[in-house]
């Protein structure tokens, strides 16, 4: 049996202990010491990894009464090893598992709903809900949560007697046997809970609930605490400051000044169009009569080609082929009004490397062949270059 040394002290970083066994299996080594700072896998809780003598833990679980410790190398039964976690982690897990707590309690004491799924990383927390927590209440539950925070609420762990027990009101996930450990925030939440938590919630620095999305029926929600939401808010401040200096606008303004520039591009793109379109018309002209014909439009639009095609083709008197200039190849377009150009887009797009189709009269699509083998393909058939 090992003594659990996480519950007597959640912020334990080191210790020393004496190696009860030491089994080699295929991943590693599997240690049992007579106590332990390293928490096992469990409610929700990554499992906590670190050093033990010149060992490395890798990985740390529960069986039974033993925690067992699995190392990348051999330990000696009977010797005393120091061992150390990997503390900026657990205290991150700490920090994320004690603000869960509280948004949790908030949420059950608010609707009366339950926590259905929890997982937690170094990064963000999810928690699923079995109701509905529409998203506009975030900032209102998040103030609340902070609140909370910033009081330095002591975390009360125990586990009451069966009586005890029985008369208190918890959140579980499931109906519990006696003895049960419970983690109390007062005020905020009282839960069945085997992780490890902050001795008080001023240590969870600061919550960040990020969304809630419909999911099975009920909520959910994604947060982060502590240590990962400053990193996570200094990284969007960071995007913030330079959307701020690129648009000279005010850092709590940046909003709007996207806002504004959005509604300027669209007046310019439309302004832009207009003229695309007026100089596609003084274009036409040169196809007049030209019978079956193409040419390289440039630098189009798609709306650009088409038009282009479609106008020339009104007036040339044959087929029209109209390529627009890509990164990579050429858009093209084929009309004849009233023909039937399938054949030929077969043709053209199997030997300049193309896909594409359409209605009969009107073929489009791209080729990836060059201008002059497009060019010489057009050229062989007749086709006059504009
Ligand atoms: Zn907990």
């Amino acid at each position: 049996m090992t003594e659990k040394l996480y519950y007597l002290d959640s912020h334990l970083a080191s210790f020393r202990a004496e190696v009860i066994s030491c089994t080699q299996t295929e991943k590693g080594f599997e240690v049992v010491l007579d106590r332990t700072a390293f928490y096992p896998l469990g409610g929700g809780q990554a499992a906590d990894t670190g050093v033990l003598g010149n060992a490395r833990v890798l990985d740390t679980r529960e069986q039974g009464k033993d925690i067992i410790h699995l190392c990348d190398a051999a330990l000696t039964p009977g010797t005393q090893v120091e061992g150390t976690i990997d503390y900026q982690d657990r205290f991150v897990r700490m920090q994320q598992h004690s603000g869960e707590h509280i948004v949790s309690g908030i949420i059950h004491q608010r609707w009366g709903y339950h926590n259905t799924g929890f997982h937690m990383n170094l990064q963000s927390v999810v928690i699923d809900f079995d109701g509905v927590i529409p998203v506009e209440v975030l900032p209102e539950i998040e103030a609340e949560a902070n609140r909370a925070v910033m009081r330095n609420i002591p975390v009360r762990v125990f586990t009451p007697g069966p009586e005890e027990l029985a008369a208190l009101s918890y959140r579980t996930k499931r109906a519990l046997p006696w003895p049960v450990r419970i983690v109390e925030i007062p005020g905020y939440d009282t839960c069945a809970c085997c992780g490890t938590h902050v001795a008080a919630t001023g240590e969870i620095g600061l919550i960040k609930l990020f969304s809630a999305i419909p999911f099975r029926g009920g909520t959910r929600m994604e947060m982060a605490c502590g240590v990962p939401a400053l990193a996570l808010l200094n990284r969007v401040f960071e995007q913030n400051k330079q959307v701020s200096r690129l648009l000279s606008a005010q850092i709590t303004q940046t909003g709007q000044a996207v806002e504004k520039l959005l509604c300027t591009l669209e007046s310019w793109k439309t302004k832009a169009l207009n003229l695309e379109k007026q100089s596609l018309l003084a274009r036409v002209d040169a196809f007049g009569g030209a019978g079956n014909c193409f040419t390289f439009g440039g630098d189009l639009s798609p709306d650009g080609l088409r038009e282009l095609t479609d106008g020339a083709a009104r007036v040339s008197g044959g087929i029209t082929a109209v390529f627009g200039e890509m990164a990579e190849g050429f858009d093209y377009c084929l009309a004849l009004p009233g023909g039937d150009l399938r054949s030929l887009n077969k043709e053209m797009n199997a030997a300049l490397s193309g896909r594409g189709g359409g209605k009969p009269p009107f073929q489009m699509g791209r080729l990836r062949a060059s201008k002059e083998e497009i060019r010489k393909f057009f050229l062989e058939k007749g086709f006059r270059q504009i």
